[in-house]
């Protein structure tokens, strides 16, 4: 019987997975694992090479057209080297040699033949030669990027399994089989990183911060338990220990089961204030999930996971159609679609122009498709507007820093509209359009931003992240990213307020709406509506149902004298233990 281990993670993704152990090995990473093939192997690997040399050439071909349409003859220029070095013949050569002499798995051996050319280059007198050995190493990472990205697909077991890896990324999380995956043990990452809130979303239980010694031990004949309730990960239970874990699984689905038949109970404090529920869709979901849990409408949909396929970008066509689904299907439901948010740790590098050494402050969002790819926002308005004819749609924006952000958007909507027109293609005129609010800057003006926004929507993930300082998928500073710091209250507060004084709607769509020791304080602090994964919203509405306003209010009184998050979360702690008690430890 093998020795059986019990390691301490972090909770992000709720419910309990029992079974054997996938190992899923990342190269999104800056460093390329040597993988070792066997010679039966080498075809595959030649194959998935030259597959990753196709995407990235259409990729950079993209990209170059995009700049010139920008009239930035120069910079296009760099992309046709790109071009050039993509098909070069030696280099290939020297790939397809480290896989089928040296038998090196295709991600590590274009790190070879990468390393010994820029090497070559770089090693020249001559500044021009140096330059080229960048856009070498430029080439090479957007190849094995596309090389990785493929390799998404899942070892065969004939049983579904525990994902157990060092990093997995948004894009791999949204490319797996979801009936072939139990749970997630990863080292990397945060509970509001975006690979944890898709966890939850597709009610997958995940722990991160599993430490990378235990990682390296784990062989896929290991059992394991993941606890996503309270984050505790075992290696080869024990036979007591699993029927304990079988037990309490069957008694969280039990509670479940047993809050979910509340779904047709108005979402009301005791004291009659109705804070709308309504739920998070990340990709492409089907509704039913959505009117399972009674939730009022979609809250927010993260339209980023339809542009995670690097291979292509979705058409207007496309993204209509799955527009026009979402808001078929919830009939009279408001729906909220956020325009694309690609950039921080969602990244699509089709979409991408440039590795950016801090993305999360860089050109992610409304910046981006402001800036560099209004192409794909002018597509995605257009397909928004078209499908907002078929139901109850609003739009919103996502990382908005400043005013200008909002008057340009509004600008293109009236473009749009005005071709649309002229066209005689039916759309929607009069779609409210939102601001969210996840940057201390938009906070400070919500009072100008409330003059141009129908709402706005706190995306409280991205709010403390930029409020504290701390990188919401950064594990290292997870200590210091707290919902409850003083600093999110009071920028939360200064929101809420600036809204009511312009007669707009709030709504909380970050992780904290999700978080039931956070309920009391955004009652209190006036929200309209939460958001969350549909997964969440029965024990929520339960929890609202139990509360008092007034109570509320007073408890954000006194949270905003506190000095520390700890201190605040206390106060709201307490009032759960005495308001919802069978709650409390879940
Ligand atoms: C947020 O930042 O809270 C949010 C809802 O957006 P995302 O998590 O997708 O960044
Ligand atoms: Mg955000």
């Amino acid at each position: 019987m093998q020795m059986s281990r019990t390691i301490q993670a972090t909770p992000v993704a709720p419910g309990i997975a029992i079974g054997r152990v996938m190992l899923l090995h990342s190269s999104s990473t800056g460093n390329v694992p040597v993988t070792r093939i066997t010679a039966a192997q080498t075809g595959k690997e030649v194959k998935r090479f030259h597959d990753a040399l196709q995407v990235t050439k259409e990729q950079i071909h993209n990209i170059r057209e995009q700049l010139k349409l920008r009239l930035k003859a120069e910079e296009a220029e760099i992309f046709d080297a790109h071009l050039l070095l993509v098909d070069d013949r030696t280099m290939i050569s020297e790939v397809e040699k480290n896989i089928t002499v040296s038998l090196f798995g295709a991600e590590y051996a274009v790190h070879l033949a990468v390393e010994k050319f820029s090497a070559a280059f770089a090693a020249v007198q001559d500044e021009y030669l140096q330059e080229r050995a960048l856009d070498v190493r430029d080439v090479g990472a957007r190849i094995i990027g596309n090389i990785s990205e493929n390799a998404a697909q899942l070892p065969e077991y004939d049983e579904p399994r525990i994902i157990a890896a060092s990093t997995l990324t948004p894009s791999e999380t949204v490319g797996l089989e979801r009936e072939r995956v139990l749970g997630f043990a990863v080292e990397t990452g945060s509970t509001t990183s975006h690979t944890a809130i898709l966890a939850r979303s597709l009610q997958i239980p995940a722990v991160v911060g599993v430490p990378k010694e235990l990682l390296d031990s784990l062989t896929i004949a290991d059992q394991l338990i993941v606890d996503g309730f309270s984050g505790k990960v075992i290696v080869n239970p024990d036979s007591a220990t699993l029927e304990a874990y079988h037990l309490k699984s069957r008694e969280a689905q039990r509670i479940y089961n047993q809050l979910s038949a509340d779904k047709n109970l108005l979402p009301v404090t005791r004291d009659g204030f109705i804070v709308e529920l309504a739920a998070n869709v990340d990709a492409d979901d089907d509704y039913s999930a959505v009117r399972q849990a009674g939730a009022y409408g979609v809250g927010l949909f993260r339209t980023e996971f339809i542009f995670m396929d690097q291979t292509h970008l979705p058409g207007e066509d496309e993204q209509f159609e799955i527009y026009k689904k979402l808001l078929v299907s919830a009939g009279n439901d408001p729906v909220t679609i956020r325009t694309l948010d690609i950039g921080g740790d969602k990244l699509n590098r089709g979409i991408i122009r440039t590795e950016e050494q801090n993305p999360f402050l860089g050109l992610r969002g409304i910046r981006l498709c402001l800036r560099e790819r209004q192409d794909i926002f002018r597509t995605q308005l257009r397909a928004l507007m078209r499908a907002g004819v078929h139901g109850h749609l609003q739009i919103m924006i996502p990382m908005v820093s400043c005013y200008d952000e909002v008057l340009e958007t509004k600008a293109i909507i009236e473009e749009i509209k005005s071709e649309l027109a002229g066209a005689d293609v039916p759309f929607a005129d009069a779609i409210p359009l939102g601001v969210m609010i996840e940057t201390p800057a938009a906070a400070l003006i919500a009072d100008v931003l409330a003059r141009e926004a129908d709402f706005f929507s706190i995306g409280t993930n991205d709010l403390i992240q930029y409020t504290i300082a701390a990188d919401r998928s950064n594990e290292r500073v997870n200590h210091l990213y707290r919902p409850g710091h003083p600093a999110v209250l009071r920028s939360i507060r200064e929101t809420v307020n600036a809204a009511k004084h312009h007669n707009i709607p709030v709504t909380v769509c970050g992780q904290t709406a999700e978080d039931i020791v956070m309920t009391p304080l955004l009652v209190g602090l006036g929200v309209n509506e939460l958001s969350m994964p549909s997964g969440a919203i029965p024990i929520v509405r339960r929890t609202l149902r139990q509360l008092y306003m007034n109570e509320c209010v007073e408890l954000v009184e006194q949270a905003l004298q506190c000095c520390s998050s700890a201190d605040v979360l206390e106060l709201s702690r307490r009032m759960i233990r005495r308001c919802v008690p069978e709650l409390a430890d879940m």
